[in-house]
């Protein structure tokens, strides 16, 4: 669930220190009630109707990939996009006709000039799409593309951006549509210049509306949340445009998104940003959160001054700038280990015990962690190639939250070159429908070398299961395995055993049979002839999966109530003795007790021994 965090501050006023929760908010709060009282700047007023703006609105509102809200102050205050909105419709540009057409009319360079100079550069293109010309220019792109529909995708793009349908304001759009001569004299210059290939003036419409699309500080923080994850709003889910689309628009923002100050600013900051003369600044910190600010009063670069110092003071406190960055790449190797450390949940006869325990190499289990990117998985490469060939490989996917293109390409290219080496490749828990995944899922879909289970514990006992195949194990289900054979009886003479086996009975289940139920009174023990079953727990974890010659229900020699429960996953066939005869019967044959009890001993003990290699494989790490 996305949640909220909203500072009790009232608006435009500094106050008290807000009774806030997280140290986020309370630090945005701070940043609030610090600059509150700076009235610097002055209001746009080249937009007649921009200069009706209240000075005193002031909104900071961060919202992250996760989708958690931040918000103090006038975070509710609607106000035009303006230029903010040329970030995002360069975005939506690349993405409905693609880079070629895009790059072919706009450039990428910083200009050096004001933003609403009339002038392009030397192939007589745009600068770039963060000035005005560029703007325009993709504005018609879009006409181009989409006609009279034009500002309306425009309009529902942006509020996929935002995550909420956004409207218009008229007066701001008729002020700037009087008054946008010099926009005009633009938007003829690219007509001359072939950038605009359709009619100046609809063109011109198209951007002047885009410009007066109205927002508030919370929506510019989504939006600009929405390009930290890669095209997908945090809030809504939606992929809203191609990933490619964003790292484009996030690059010409970071060189050329705030006005004259571009330079300074990702030198200080180190945000990719853009702001607008309505007095909003959007920042991204890309895979974090996204930045919405709010307050008209602009200094001489055209920038919200109070936004400026809010964005200063936060990207130094908590040393935000994206270039100051590392990473420890080696943790997203959670636990790298073969079958001595542990093994599948399915128990296995002594016969197949051993097999598996002289070939406990044979099976190498990588598990990952986190979001895999480039480096983290040339790491993982390194690591797959070291060490003597296994015949099973299996690489863990459920604590990973994503693998990049690039990662990807590292790690299909290390799977092959195993393949290569006679190993079988194994991947679990990476048919997730996740977008972070979307790459992997299809370079799967391609390769002939990987096999894919959705568990891990699957996909380990299947790769144990070929181990004592290939070793000379029968893995053979319809096999039954006679009383005398079972551990927990083990050392009884055979009159003994007689005995035993005359308390209880032959039973049948049939497959899918609930044989125990956690919760019940233990009355019986169960050992298993034929067949197969698995024992969960209520919350559906699988604990152990045994065949024939195991027993099940065997604690109760110990607890008086069922821990788990029992499922037949074959048609079975148990000798199941119930416990009140059992106990009556020791009572007279002490001896026999004893070794029944030590039997159990015995079982408990290499249990705990297992269980102990596994709390240990995980506190490892
Ligand atoms: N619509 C405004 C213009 O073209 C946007 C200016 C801005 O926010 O930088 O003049």
């Amino acid at each position: 669930m996305n949640k909220i965090e909203r500072s009790p501050l009232p608006s435009t006023v500094a106050q008290q220190p807000a009774d806030t929760s997280s140290p986020l908010l309370r630090f945005l709060d701070e940043l609030h009630r610090n600059y509150a009282g700076e009235t610097g700047g002055a209001l746009a007023d080249y937009i007649p109707e921009l200069s009706k703006a209240n000075p005193d609105h002031f909104g900071i509102s961060l919202v992250s990939i996760d989708g958690h809200t931040y918000e103090v102050g006038d975070t509710q205050v609607p106000f035009t996009i303006q230029s903010i909105s040329k970030a995002f419709v360069f975005a939506l540009a690349l993405d409905l006709v693609g880079p070629e057409v895009v790059e072919g009319k706009i450039g990428v360079e910083p200009s050096g000039e004001a933003f609403n100079a009339i002038r392009l550069n030397a192939q007589n293109r745009p600068f770039n799409a963060m000035v005005n010309a560029g703007a325009i220019a993709c504005s018609g792109i879009i006409h181009e593309a989409k006609g009279e529909e034009a500002f309306e995708t425009i309009r529902q793009a942006m509020s996929r951006f935002a995550g909420r349908d956004l409207d218009v304001d008229e007066a701001v759009f008729q002020s700037e549509r009087a008054t946008g001569d010099r926009n005009r004299a633009i938007g003829y210059l690219l007509k001359s210049s072939s950038v605009i290939g359709t009619d100046v003036s609809a063109v011109l419409d198209v951007y002047f509306r885009q410009c007066s699309i109205l927002v508030n500080a919370h929506d510019i923080a989504v939006m600009g949340a929405t390009l930290g994850n890669r095209g997908v709003n945090p809030i809504t889910g939606e992929q809203v445009v191609a990933p490619y689309a964003v790292a484009r628009a996030l690059s010409v923002m970071t060189s050329s998104g705030m006005y004259d100050y571009a330079g300074e600013w990702i030198y200080r900051v180190g945000l990719p940003a853009k702001s607008g003369v309505g007095g909003g600044i959007v920042a991204t910190f890309p895979s974090q959160f996204g930045l919405g600010t709010f307050s008209p009063l602009l200094d001489s670069h055209g920038n919200s001054t109070r936004g400026i110092k809010v964005c200063e003071t936060l990207s130094d406190h908590f040393n935000l700038h994206m270039l100051n960055r590392t990473s420890n790449i080696q943790s997203c190797l959670f636990a790298d280990y073969d079958l001595s450390k542990s093994s599948s949940r399915r128990s296995r006869r002594p016969d197949e015990a051993e097999i598996l325990a002289e070939r406990s190499d044979k099976v190498r289990v990588l598990e990952l962690f986190g979001a895999l990117a480039f480096t983290e998985v040339d790491y993982v490469t390194r690591k797959l190639a070291e060490g003597p060939a296994p015949h099973f490989m299996i690489v863990d996917f459920r604590r990973t939250s994503g693998i990049t293109g690039a990662a990807t390409k590292l790690m299909m290219d290390a799977f092959k070159t195993l393949s290569g080496r006679g190993v079988t490749v194994i991947v679990t828990a990476v048919d997730r429908k996740a977008a972070a995944f979307a790459e992997f899922r299809a370079a799967m879909k391609d390769s002939t070398f990987v096999r894919s289970f959705p568990l891990l514990d699957e996909a380990i006992e299947w790769s144990e299961d070929q181990i004592v195949y290939r070793y000379g194990g029968a893995v053979d289900f319809s096999q039954t395995v006679p009383l005398g054979e079972q551990a927990l009886l083990k050392e009884l003479t055979p009159e003994e055993l007689s005995l035993v086996s005359a308390l209880g009975e032959t039973r049948n289940f049939d497959n899918g049979a609930h044989i125990i139920a956690a919760g019940e009174t233990s009355d019986s023990l169960y050992f298993l002839l034929r067949g197969l079953v698995s024992v969960k727990l209520p919350t559906g974890v699988r604990l152990a999966t045994l065949t024939s010659g195991m027993v099940f229900g065997e604690l109760a020699l110990l607890e008086p109530r069922r821990s788990a429960d029992v499922f037949a996953d074959t048609p079975i066939v148990c000798h199941v003795i119930p416990l009140a005869a059992l106990h009556q019967f020791c009572g007279g044959n002490p001896k026999i007790e004893t070794k029944i009890m030590l039997n159990l001993s015995r079982l408990l003990s290499a249990r705990l021994i297992r269980a102990n290699k596994k709390v240990d494989l995980l506190s490892a790490n």
